[in-house]
């Protein structure tokens, strides 16, 4: 259906009464068009709200959990009073109340267990954004749009690894025909929920911090849309974080892969899963500012018009890095990579680079800094034989690096490009500990120390001329 127009709008956009206010402008300008299915967050801070609240629960703090229950109250009662004309906030109100209620429940059990069942939170959290997305429908039926608020868990259908879940296309699709279609078809907007699902058989899932934007590309994919948008604060993918980058610029285009490659390296802009469900299907997507909705943010296609080189690069600095190195001639070092990786499995610590080197067979791997203690317990248990017969040297441990991302689909081919870069980065003085580059071309990872990396930024920033070269969009 390609009159469908899939929108996700996030926390920030979801603010306050004001924002929702320009949100549901958006959603009735671009209604008189087309046929257009909304996806938001909750509104900013209120996911961290709930599960804090759920910890407060877990410890048996009462008191912890009574004065978040009044600040999530607050919040909502507040906006729809700022938002609904007065005779419309009772019923709303109500709801409102119900499904704090429900939350409420939900937390008082966790009390009682002393524990948060991974099902149970996720069943909890989604509140926000099924507050948030009454809020936006109640809104809009304000205004004399036909609007209803959806619960994903009746239409995104995932698998059941709670907190992290994947949802499943066919069962989506199939949901998704028989609760939003019949919408569509009435003139209506519907409202869902980002974040959740449901397994097959209706437990309620999460698709991981961040996943409207992943709910939203999965509807857009199972509804077979026209476009999707995903509206957030600010003006589109970057060729670097402007807080490092003074001159960064926006990107007119990327591509799915780039953009792909861009979140899983630290950008904000997008979910890094997101990408996935658009793929196969080519539905293209924009990165647009909810604060400034006239600009036109950037597209995320398939194939640019003009290939670009190394386009944006980006970087974290909360990763650590983990070092094995054999000391014995008679370790087979493949094999000890082969079960360092099955370890990190098991830790379910995400590798965001592997560098080794062949002949002393000693190799790293880059981790976040807040999966650094379970991935070394679960490589300190795998070598612990040979650890303790001196077979292998302690796991190394160096949590003062960074990770530098150079992205680029155009990378593929010019031989000059990595040479350029590590020029560039040691004319600052900044020594590169580890590189490492897929066979794609598409990312060059490079490990520097934690002081270097903003320079280094500056540096390849400079060095592509990545602002300049932001704009290839070709006009008309
Ligand atoms: N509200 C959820 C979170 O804060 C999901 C999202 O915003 O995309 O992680
Ligand atoms: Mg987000």
């Amino acid at each position: 259906m390609n009159n469908l127009l899939v929108m996700k709008f996030g926390g920030t956009s979801m603010g306050s009464a004001e924002r929702i206010r320009a949100v549901a402008e958006i959603c009735a300008g671009q209604s008189r068009s087309r046929r257009v299915v909304t996806v938001v967050s909750a509104m900013s801070k209120i996911t961290d709200l709930l599960l804090n609240t759920l910890r407060h629960a877990e410890a048996g703090d009462a008191a912890g959990v009574e004065a978040n229950r009044t600040q999530l109250e607050n919040r909502h009662l507040e906006t729809c009073a700022a938002l609904l004309p007065a005779a419309q906030q009772p019923p709303v109100e109500a709801e409102i109340r119900a499904l704090i209620g429900e939350f409420m429940r939900i937390a008082g059990g966790i009390r009682m267990l002393g524990e948060r069942p991974p099902r149970s939170v996720d069943e909890a959290i989604a509140i926000g954004e099924r507050l948030s997305a009454l809020l936006l429908a109640s809104y809009l039926e304000s205004q004399g749009y036909r609007s209803e608020a959806v619960n994903a868990a009746e239409v995104i259908v995932t698998d059941a690894v709670f907190g992290n879940a994947t949802p499943l296309m066919e069962p989506t699709a199939r949901k998704a025909e028989v609760r939003l279609r019949p919408l569509l078809e009435a003139g209506a907007l519907p409202v869902v929920t980002g974040f959740n699902g449901a397994t097959e058989d209706g437990r309620p899932t999460t698709l991981g911090r961040g996943g409207s934007d992943f709910s939203a590309s999965t509807l857009a994919a199972a509804l077979d849309a026209g476009e999707l948008y995903i509206w957030t604060d600010v003006n589109g993918i970057m060729t670097a974080d402007p807080r490092l980058v003074p001159n960064a610029a926006v990107l007119d285009e990327v591509t799915y892969a780039e953009a792909a490659e861009l979140a899983y390296n630290g950008a904000k802009v997008l979910h890094p899963r997101t990408l996935a469900p658009l793929v196969a299907s080519n539905i293209p997507a924009w990165s647009k500012n909810s604060f400034d909705p006239a600009r036109p943010g950037t597209a995320i296609v398939a194939r640019l018009q003009s290939p670009g080189g190394p386009r944006a690069v980006t970087s974290m600095t909360n990763v650590a890095l983990l070092s094995i190195e054999p000391l014995s001639g008679e370790i087979h070092g493949t094999r000890l990579m082969a079960r360092a990786l099955e370890a990190l499995v098991r830790s379910s610590a995400e590798v965001l680079a592997v560098s080794s080197s062949s002949y002393r067979q000693n190799f790293c791997f880059l981790v976040r800094t807040d999966e650094l203690a379970g991935a070394l317990e679960c490589l300190e248990e795998e070598f612990s034989l040979e650890l303790t017969h001196g077979y292998v040297a302690p796991v190394g441990v160096d949590e003062n690096v960074g990770l530098l991302a150079v992205v680029g689909e155009g990378m593929k081919g010019s031989p000059g490009v990595a040479g350029r870069i590590f020029t560039a980065i040691s004319r600052e003085n900044v020594n590169i500990i580890a590189i490492a580059q897929g066979s794609s071309e598409l990312t060059i990872a490079i490990v520097v120390r934690q002081d270097g990396v903003e320079k280094a930024v500056r540096a390849i920033h400079e060095e592509c001329r990545m602002a300049e070269r932001a704009g290839v969009r070709v006009a008309g």
